[in-house]
């Protein structure tokens, strides 16, 4: 049988639910997965590396980017631009991987249209207080950033009712089974599989063709 395409799993949820987290085990403990790195224009935070947490760019490298088509989606986010580049998705999606997305609301969205079957999942802190103790302990952004994202993470609260699931990150190694049980399920979709029930089809015919004949 012909390789399947895999999966695009959109994974959204407040700046500070673990999104991160739960994508770096999950990549580390099941190999059917690859994580589109992203492009954005905001500054690196220590430790993060180009090519690897994102591909750095200016605005004006961003904008010449979307004027080529090149990015499946994009969107502001608090002052910068960020989007998922085209041609790594399609080509390890075509390979049969589940490619995960570790995007925003807007552009999640704008996945969905595209891409009709993929599977969106919003990851949420188990509390507010729990999410404002993760954004300020991670001690990289101001007083000012934190307080943008506790208002973005009210927004984005609106919209939660348009994903697919929702997953609490409050056990990290429950969340990550979980995620993982989700994307099992969803290649049993019959929109998933629709090669193997249009065989069977034709084979239970030829069968009862066959008898028909005797
Ligand atoms: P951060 O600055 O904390 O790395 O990311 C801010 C927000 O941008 C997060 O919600 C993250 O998921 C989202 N984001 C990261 N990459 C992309 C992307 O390629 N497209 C969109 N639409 N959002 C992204």
């Amino acid at each position: 049988m012909e390789k399947k395409a895999g999966n695009l799993i959109v994974i959204s949820g407040f700046s500070g639910a673990g999104k991160g987290t739960i994508v770096k085990k999950l990549i580390e403990e099941y190999d059917n997965y690859e994580l589109s790195v992203s492009m954005t224009t905001r500054a690196p935070r220590p430790g993060e590396v180009h090519g690897v947490h994102y591909f750095f760019s200016t605005d004006e490298e961003f904008e010449k980017i979307i004027a080529d088509n090149g990015m499946i989606e994009y969107a502001g986010y608090c002052g910068h631009y960020y989007g998922t580049p085209r041609a790594f998705v399609e080509q390890k999606l075509a390979e049969g991987k589940d490619v995960i997305l570790e995007i925003e609301i807007q552009g999640a969205q704008k996945v969905r249209r595209q891409f009709p079957s993929a599977v969106l999942l919003f990851v949420m802190a188990p509390s507010a207080k729990v999410l404002h103790q993760r954004l300020t302990g991670r001690g990289t952004e101001s007083e000012e950033v934190i307080r943008g994202r506790m208002w973005r993470a009210v927004e984005e609260s609106e919209e939660v009712d348009t994903y697919d699931y929702v997953v609490i990150n409050d056990d990290l190694e429950e969340c990550v089974k979980q995620v993982h049980g989700i994307v099992t399920a969803a290649h049993a979709r019959p929109s998933q599989n629709q090669e193997f029930i249009n065989t069977i089809k034709q084979e239970l015919k030829d069968i009862l063709k066959g008898e028909e004949e005797q």
